[in-house]
C-alpha cells in the first residue's frame, strides 16, 4: 500500500520551511486530501490536542516537518524550549499516528545529530557513536529520541514509521532573521541591506572556515515524497548534496548572487560550531533519489523569493 491521490495526508508543521514545499510537492503530484492546521487550530505540543484531531480526521500518512529549529546561536539560548518542544511535538505526533492506525509516517532528522567529531562524509551508522557538539545538543537529543521512537514503534507495534536525516536546508519560506536564523538565509538579508545602505563591510559569524552541506527545500520535499513510497526500513537515510563549502565561500557566493561587493569580517567572537558536517548520501543515491538544485541556482532563486516577499518573511 501507498499514498493514492485521495490518500487522507496529514503535514506537521505545513506552515515551515520544510512543511510547506512537502505540501507544494504533495500539490503538484496531485495529492490533494491535504490535512493542513495551523498552530491556532491545533498546538502539536498538546497531547489532548493531537489525539482529538487524529481521532476526528483518522489521517492515512503522516510527514511530520513540525519542529522548533533556529540557528547555532538559538540553539545555545533556548535550550529548555528546543529540547521540550521537539519531544511533545514528535513524541504526540508519532504516538497518536500509531494509536490511530495511521498507514506510514515520515520523520525528519537533521545532520546535526551525528557526532561531532565523526569521519567525515557522514555514514548513517554513525548515530551514537560518539559525544555532539555541544551548541545544538539539546535539538539533537530531541531528534534521535523522535529517530528511535520510529524505529522502537515499527520493532515493537509493526508501525510504518520511517525517518530521513536531512542536511543543512534552504529556500522559499526559510527564517530570515539575523539572530535566530541559519548562516544561510542571514548572508543573504546582511548583503541585501548591506547594498542599500552603502555599507563598506558585512560581518560573517566565526572564522569561516567550517564547512557546510547545503541542500534545496524542493530536493528534501521531493525525497520525502519518494521516500514515503519506496521505503519502510527502521535504519534512517541521509538526504543531502554530496558536497559541502566552506562558510566563507558560501559569503562569496551569496555577496555575488546579491550583488554586494564590499569587504566581510569575520567575528571571531561569534561560535565556529561542528567544524563540518558533510552527509554520505550513497545509501540515498543506491535507492533511487538523487538531489537536482544546485547551490548557484538555488541562491538566486532563493534570494529571488526574500526580495519578492520581504514584508512578510520572518
Ligand atoms: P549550524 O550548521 O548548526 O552550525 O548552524 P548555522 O547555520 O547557524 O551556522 C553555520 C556556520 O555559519 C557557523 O560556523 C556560523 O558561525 C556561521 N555563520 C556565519 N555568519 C552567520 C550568520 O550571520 N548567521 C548564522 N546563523 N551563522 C553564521
Amino acid at each position: 500500500t501507498t499514498m493514492q491521490p485521495d490518500s487522507r495526508i496529514f503535514v506537521a508543521g505545513h506552515r515551515g520551511m520544510v512543511g510547506s514545499a512537502i505540501v507544494r510537492a504533495l500539490r503538484a503530484a496531485g495529492y490533494d486530501n491535504l490535512l493542513l492546521l495551523d498552530r491556532q487550530a491545533l498546538d502539536l505540543r498538546e497531547r489532548a490536542a493531537v489525539e482529538a484531531m487524529f481521532e476526528q480526521h483518522k489521517p492515512e500518512y503522516v510527514f511530520l516537518a513540525a519542529a522548533k529549529v533556529g540557528g547555532i546561536l538559538a540553539n545555545n539560548e533556548y535550550p529548555a524550549d528546543f529540547l521540550r518542544d521537539n519531544l511533545l511535538i514528535q513524541t504526540n505526533v508519532i504516538d497518536a499516528a500509531w494509536r490511530h492506525a495511521a498507514r506510514k509516517l515520515l520523520f525528519l532528522g537533521s545532520s546535526c545529530i551525528y557526532p561531532k567529531l565523526a569521519p567525515q562524509p557522514l555514514k548513517e551508522e554513525y548515530l551514537l557513536s560518539g559525544a555532539l557538539e555541544p551548541t545544538n545538543e539539546w535539538y539533537a537529543i530531541a531528534k534521535i529520541a523522535g529517530l528511535k521512537m520510529c524505529q522502537a514503534y515499527r520493532r515493537q507495534y509493526g508501525f510504518d514509521a520511517i525517518s530521513l536525516m536531512p542536511t543543512n536546508l534552504y529556500g522559499p519560506g526559510d527564517n530570515f532573521d539575523l539572530h535566530n536564523s541559519h548562516v544561510l538565509p542571514a548572508l543573504i538579508r546582511k548583503f541585501h541591506e548591506a547594498c542599500e545602505h552603502n555599507k563598506a563591510s558585512v560581518e560573517v559569524w566565526g572564522s569561516g572556515t567550517p564547512r557546510r552541506e547545503f541542500l534545496h527545500v524542493d530536493d528534501l520535499a521531493q525525497a520525502c515524497l519518494f521516500f514515503m513510497h519506496e521505503y519502510a526500513d527502521e535504519m534512517t537515510v541521509n538526504i543531502g548534496w554530496g558536497e559541502d563549502i566552506s562558510i566563507a565561500d558560501l559569503a562569496d557566493s551569496v555577496a555575488q548572487v546579491v550583488g554586494y561587493d564590499g569587504l566581510l569580517q569575520f567575528d571571531a567572537s561569534k561560535p565556529d560550531g561542528t567544524p563540518r558536517k558533510l552527509l554520505d548520501t550513497s545509501r540515498a543515491t543506491a535507492l533511487g533519489w538523487r538531489p537536482k538544485i544546485t547551490l548557484g541556482e538555488g541562491l538566486a532563486e532563493t534570494y529571488a523569493w526574500y526580495k519578492k516577499n520581504r514584508a512578510e518573511a520572518r
